[in-house]
């Protein structure tokens, strides 16, 4: 951390700044790795709250939770195909555990079918679908009949599915694998796939969803309808930690015989779900949507034009809305950009199964302004490295 550039401490931080106990201030371009959406601290979500924490922050687990209920009826309403239901818990490889468990559940069936460089978390059940040896080795056995195959290859989807598959999980734009988009078709074909082989579908939105990619959640990219949708980080406005698995009705019938079959202390708290609730009418009311469109495309192509006259040091640029990502030339050359992009006080991180790729996960509420000093500060880190590695 210290050789990066980041040996301060963070001691608070508003909107889209990050603040040491010095007082100086990082733009903060990774976001929380996809946690801060709205920025640190969003006025409303801060309300909401305080207001909750007067009034109960803790669920007694026995009376009907209309924080939790409110919730689970507004996801409902924002979320694609017939996902109706939902669990909540506290942490994104929690929400991954729950729709495993879930589809095995439903189709007693114990195959699961995960990416190459995937990510869904690193507990011992997500472990197990997540997709790099460097996690997944020191831990091993895990659990049994979780198989990898190549992200966005159609045709190895359909070798290795079959009916012992209980459930594809798929992030529909994989984040820590390296910011990286499927073929149009992929997802598409995975759903029909699904479907045919009598397996489930579960779209890991952790990263990508509650507008991060200029959608609601990634999947409508494609108008894809998964069976289970995992949610988690943004989630709870970069506020409160929340996470969730949603299912159809369909599916959620698995818990009927037994609705205490799953189940979690902290899970579906007040607190939690007040934040999400309102982290939610943020996204709405400000619009955050759209501008992560907009702002998104304007990153895109300043970074773009950096890759354009420094083909050398940068591959590739490639992303959708704020989940964007700068493919380096060579591995070696990202802690240089990252330590560069420190002295400049934004914050830039490389992701976590791909460190050749520099992350650009900016609060959704950024502006030109913002989005101007990012980019400055990456053409010259690029350029430093440049004249460092020459
Ligand atoms: N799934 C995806 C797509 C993620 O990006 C992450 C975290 O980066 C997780 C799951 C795990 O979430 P958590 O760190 O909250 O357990």
């Amino acid at each position: 951390m210290k050789f990066s550039g980041y040996g301060t401490t963070e001691w608070q931080a508003q909107g889209a700044y990050v603040e040491n106990p010095a007082g100086e201030k990082y733009l903060d371009c990774a976001g929380g790795y996809g946690m801060f959406s709205l920025g640190h601290r969003h006025p409303r979500v801060i309300s909401a709250v305080k207001n909750q924490l007067d009034i109960m922050p803790m669920s007694a687990k026995v009376f009907f939770n209309r924080p939790m209920a409110d919730l689970a009826e507004r996801l409902a309403g924002i979320s694609p195909g017939n996902l109706k239901y939902s669990f909540f818990c506290n942490s994104g490889t929690e929400a991954v555990e729950g729709a495993l468990k879930l589809a095995r559940l439903k189709t007693g069936r114990t195959g699961i079918i995960a990416a190459h460089n995937a990510f869904h978390g690193k507990s011992l059940g997500a472990l197990s679908a997540t997709g790099r040896e460097i996690f997944r080795k020191p831990f091993a056995p895990l659990i049994p009949e979780v198989v990898h195959v190549p992200f966005g290859d159609t045709d190895a989807l359909k070798t290795a599915i079959d009916q012992k598959t209980a459930a594809v999980i798929i992030e529909p734009i994989q984040g820590e694998g390296g910011i990286v988009i499927p073929p149009d078709g992929y997802l598409k074909a995975a759903r029909e796939l699904c479907t045919k082989n009598g397996a489930l579908l579960i779209a890991d939105e952790i990263q990508s969803g509650m507008g991060r990619t200029g959608k609601m959640f990634a999947v409508d990219h494609w108008n894809v309808e998964p069976d289970i949708m995992c949610l988690a980080k943004a989630l709870g406005g970069g506020v409160m930690p929340i996470g969730a698995f949603m299912g159809t009705p369909e599916v959620w019938d698995a818990f009927r015989e037994n609705p205490l079959i799953h189940t979690s202390t902290f899970g579906g708290n007040e607190l939690a779900c007040r934040a999400a609730l309102e982290t939610i009418a943020v996204i709405e009311d400000e619009d955050l949507i759209a501008n992560a469109v907009r702002m998104g495309d304007y990153l895109m192509s300043g970074l773009e034009e950096i890759r354009r006259d420094f083909p050398d040091i940068v591959a590739e640029v490639r992303g959708k809305g704020l989940m964007i990502g700068a493919e380096l030339t060579k591995e070696k050359f990202g802690g240089s950009v990252i330590m560069e992009m420190a002295k400049r006080k934004v914050i830039g991180v490389y992701t976590l199964n791909k460190p050749r790729v520099i992350r650009f996960e900016p609060p959704l509420i950024i502006g030109r302004e913002e989005v101007n000093i990012c980019i400055k500060a990456f053409l010259e880190s690029v350029a430093e490295t440049r004249k460092r590695f020459s």
